[in-house]
């Protein structure tokens, strides 16, 4: 019997080792935090050996393979140990994907994987059996376990491409590249690019890669590292003739000849981000055969994810927007440039080395007060200062959005989008999203 050691007892943790059970290995989870108590229910239901809180060695260095969580970097001396002994180490999609014969749509990106994902589920779901998985909901894993289907769309972080093999989207989505967890890949840009166009490592010319030809980081790449994948880029500047682009404030796509077409008007999420999105979303479709109508109808009634660019109310003709999910400084570019009225700007938290040059011009032209919500808010008072006439300091949620409420009036935005962890005030960025909405509810 293999042995199957999982490090990391969450979600795709928890899911690998059910599947792994199924398909006949010995299977070992390990996770040196607190696993949870639902998922240690799991665990013990379905005589799963574990232990939290701890490493032991001597049960993990006999491993045949490794399933290693995506939070666990490379670095920790243990996954070194590991290496050195010459064991496979994977990620969860890796070792899900041999269990499964689904066609796979993967999609990575630095922003917009999961409003993408969700986008291209909506979409597929309303003709195809189709999963969604990877950082959204139940693990990959699980579902090629218990759900078997026949199509999988995936959120794919350069974590989970770190650590694979074989692993072959048939299509791949890439939404973009800025810097973001440069601490993982040793401060270096290339490694984290490297590590997002892992996706189409094993494509060929038979399987697709999608991505945003407005972004030069990802053109420079290609250019010095072709892949084998049918290319399909879309942009909104230039002219596609295989891909998507924007003209006339329309959507344009074609494939292979076939034309589908949208006006940006019915897309029920603005932005020229979820423009971007949209088209990569509708590519997928269009690859997969969806029909034309239905594109149209799901992007019309798709409504987007909580936490990003989130309509929360309208209070005396205010709207407050919840986009707490903007956890850098690129994220917030895209929420200020999607702002059609004069905004109270909600911002702060924890710095993950942000140069906040790129938002001058919007905060400019759109921003007429500044709350920072964070602990160290020095760089933002230095930054923006000089900009705004209004801005001021908080640790509270519920003390910023009072703040905002008065400083707003009819016809403007209140917008949260921090361009930072919230790791310094806050559990997580939903907890900030969260707390955000019921002080708004509570006004
Ligand atoms: P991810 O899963 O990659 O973190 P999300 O869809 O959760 O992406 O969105 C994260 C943040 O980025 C949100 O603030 C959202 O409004 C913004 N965003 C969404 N799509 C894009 C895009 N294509 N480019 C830049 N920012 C985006």
């Amino acid at each position: 019997m293999k042995r199957l050691v999982i490090l990391g007892g969450g979600e795709s943790g928890v899911g690998a080792a059910l599947l792994g059970k199924a398909e006949g290995f010995e299977v070992f989870v390990s996770d040196k935090g607190k696993i949870k108590e639902k998922y240690k229910e799991v665990l013990i239901h379905n005589e799963i050996k574990w232990e939290d809180e701890a490493h032991t060695e001597s049960k993990i260095l006999n491993a045949d393979i490794v399933m290693k969580s995506p939070g666990i970097p490379d670095k920790a001396p243990l996954v070194k140990q590991i290496r050195d002994k010459g064991i496979l180490v994977v990620s969860e999609i890796e070792f899900a994907s041999k269990y499964t014969n689904a066609t796979i749509v993967g999609i990575t990106g630095s922003n917009g994987k999961t409003t993408t994902a969700s986008m291209t589920h909506h979409i597929l779901k309303q003709e195809l059996e189709v999963g969604l998985a990877g950082n959204i909901g139940d693990s990959f894993a699980k579902q090629v376990l218990e759900n078997n289907y026949p199509n999988y769309v995936l959120e794919i972080s350069s974590f989970q491409l770190d650590d694979i093999v074989d692993f072959k989207p048939h299509i791949a989505v890439i939404t973009n590249i800025t810097p973001d967890h440069l601490d993982r890949y040793n401060y270096e840009f290339e490694n984290y690019i490297a590590s997002k166009f892992r996706i189409a490592k094993n494509q060929t010319k038979d399987d697709y890669l999608i991505y945003d030809a407005d972004d030069q980081v990802i053109l420079d790449w290609l250019e010095k590292h072709p892949v084998q994948s049918t290319l399909l880029p879309f942009s909104l500047v230039k002219k596609i003739e295989n891909g998507a682009y924007l003209e006339n404030e329309k959507i344009k796509i074609t494939i292979d000849n076939n034309q589908i077409e949208m006006s940006t008007k019915d897309l029920a999420l603005e932005g020229k981000h979820n423009t971007k999105n949209a088209m990569a979303a509708s590519a997928v479709a269009q690859l997969l055969r969806i029909r034309k109508q239905t594109i149209r109808e799901s992007l019309e009634n798709f409504h987007g994810v909580e936490h990003r660019l989130e309509s929360v109310l309208k209070i005396n003709k205010v709207q407050y927007i919840n986009d707490s999910k903007a956890t850098n400084v690129n994220a917030t570019y895209y929420a200020l440039e999607s702002m059609d009225a004069p905004t109270v700007w909600i911002v702060g938290g924890q710095d993950k080395g942000n140069s906040y040059q790129e938002l001058f011009p919007f905060v400019n032209e759109k921003v007429k007060a500044i709350i920072c919500l964070g602990v160290d808010n020095e760089k933002l008072l230095e930054n923006f200062s000089s900009m705004v006439d209004v801005i001021v300091e908080t640790q509270y949620m519920s003390e910023a959005v009072k703040i905002a409420y008065k400083l707003a009036e009819a016809g403007d935005n209140v917008l949260l989008s921090p361009a930072c962890a919230s790791f310094d005030l806050f559990e997580n960025y939903e907890d900030r999203g969260r707390q955000f909405k019921d002080a708004v509810r509570n006004l």
